[in-house]
């Protein structure tokens, strides 16, 4: 049997991450870098490297045909997008698809509806998932139908891009005065950000947690959902501690959200891996979007359930079927990630340059998922996790206790990075308590200044 090939179009510890589920599969891997990532170490486990632009993303990450003539001229079969980059681009898919190769990933025309917020909730609604109260079409360009809109729902309100993303084109409304300009607004960025001037809107949670459900969908018609991940330690909609399952939710409410959301992956014909994104409050889950690719806090799910997500992604991608039912995906214990940034503690400024010296944690229960070693430099072009830092334990307390010793034994020398923070964050009363809304991270920060 000719060995596939796949080439993965992304970088740092995504891409080493992809290797690994390669090599377990026997299959070869080819990656794709710019010249910013040249002789970077991820690179010398792959099966050869192409640098593929400068170090811009623009010109090399993102820039779709030198990827597909990388692909081309290095035989693969099929691309590994990965987080980031071009993962959510279905213009990306639908040129992978046309040059004949397969993305690991859905389709083009699934990743368009799914990318698209509203087009997604419509989907959703359909399938019986509960999402945010609010209509589930974008609004007119009438100020007096956008009001009734939000008289309709109760302010406050949320205003949102249909094409966001990232945490952006997002505004709040507390009350009828202040709709019209917001409405403005919001209609500007969501033009200039997203290239797509459709809003919606939402009633806006006050105190909501982020609670996710994570998916994984074949070709052949089956979908099973991979337990649930808590995701509210957030900074400005970034995530820097993630866990699973969530705590103190009603197991029964999740495996009947889980189920819906299996649901809806075989009503819009997905495949592969995926996630739902919820606002959890008062009992409640609301749907707010689906990402289409594999995501950074994957791990703490594989911890629990004891599956390799990556190498589900590939082989639903080659067409096999998932050998796996619902009733055989256990969730064993419980686990915990920190992202470890190269940032400053204090402002978050990111701190790129070299690595003096590392230590990584080791011992049971702890995973590390990291492309940086001794020496290397962090080039200042793209993001600045370094590492993810992940714990397992048969209950949360030992999850939490692996992860502190791990924390303490963790040394990254020559850059500022967020270990002190996550220190701080892993002692904190709220946090170790568990089950606290997104703002809680952001109040706690607040209130050391
Ligand atoms: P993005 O694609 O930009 O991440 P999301 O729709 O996932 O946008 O929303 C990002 C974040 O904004 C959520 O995690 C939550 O913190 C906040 N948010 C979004 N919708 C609501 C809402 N209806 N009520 C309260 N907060 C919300």
């Amino acid at each position: 049997m000719i060995q596939e090939t796949v080439l993965i179009a992304n970088r740092g510890e995504i891409a080493l991450r992809i290797i690994r589920a390669c090599r377990r599969l026997g299959l070869r891997a080819i990656c794709v870098h710019s010249e910013a990532d040249r002789g970077a170490p991820w690179l010398a486990l792959a099966d050869s490297a192409l640098c593929i632009g400068p170090a811009p993303a623009q010109a090399s990450y993102l820039h779709i045909p030198a990827i597909l003539a990388a692909a081309k001229a290095t035989g693969a079969d099929l691309i590994h997008p990965g987080y980031g980059f071009l993962s959510e681009r279905a213009e990306f898919a639908a040129a992978v698809a046309e040059a004949g190769l397969r993305l690991i990933g859905p389709r083009a025309d699934v990743m368009r509806k799914m990318g698209d917020k509203v087009e997604a909730k419509k989907a959703l609604l359909r399938a019986g998932v509960p999402c945010v109260p609010g209509p589930d079409s974008v609004l007119p360009d009438d100020p007096q139908a956008v009001a009734n809109a939000a008289e309709a729902i109760g302010y406050p309100v949320i205003l949102k891009a249909a094409g966001g993303g990232g945490g952006r084109g997002m505004r709040v409304v507390r009350q009828r005065t202040d709709l019209d300009e917001a409405f403005l607004l919001t209609r500007q960025e969501a033009s200039r950000f997203f290239g797509n001037p459709d809003i919606y809107m939402e009633k806006f949670l006050e105190r909501p947690r982020h609670v996710e459900i994570q998916i994984i969908a074949d070709s052949h018609g089956n979908a099973l959902w991979l337990g649930d991940r808590d995701c509210s330690m957030q900074r400005r909609h970034q995530k820097l501690i993630e866990e699973a399952p969530a705590p103190g939710i009603d197991r029964a409410l999740i495996a009947a959200v889980g189920e819906r959301c299996a649901a809806a992956c075989r009503e819009i014909g997905y495949v592969g891996a995926g996630t739902f994104e919820f606002l959890y409050e008062d009992g409640q889950f609301y749907f707010i979007e689906m990402n289409t690719r594999i995501q950074v806090e994957h791990p703490v799910t594989e911890l629990v359930t004891g599956l390799d997500i990556v190498a589900l992604q590939i082989d639903v991608a080659r067409g096999a079927s998932l050998a796996l039912l619902q009733s055989e995906v256990g969730l064993a214990g419980h686990a915990i990630e920190c992202r470890i940034n190269a940032e400053d503690p204090e402002n978050f400024a990111p701190h790129p340059g070299q690595i003096t010296a590392l230590h990584l944690p080791g011992g049971p229960g702890i995973r590390v998922d990291s492309h940086v070693v001794p020496g290397y430099t962090i080039p200042p072009h793209y993001d600045s996790m370094i590492a993810k830092v992940i714990a397992h334990g048969a209950t949360r307390a030992e999850a939490l206790s692996r992860l502190r010793t791990a924390l303490q034994e963790l040394c990254v020398e020559g850059i500022k990075t967020n270990i002190p923070l996550h220190r701080q964050m892993l002692a904190e009363h709220g946090f170790v308590g568990g089950g606290v809304s997104i703002h809680h991270l952001e109040h706690w920060l607040k209130a050391r200044e």
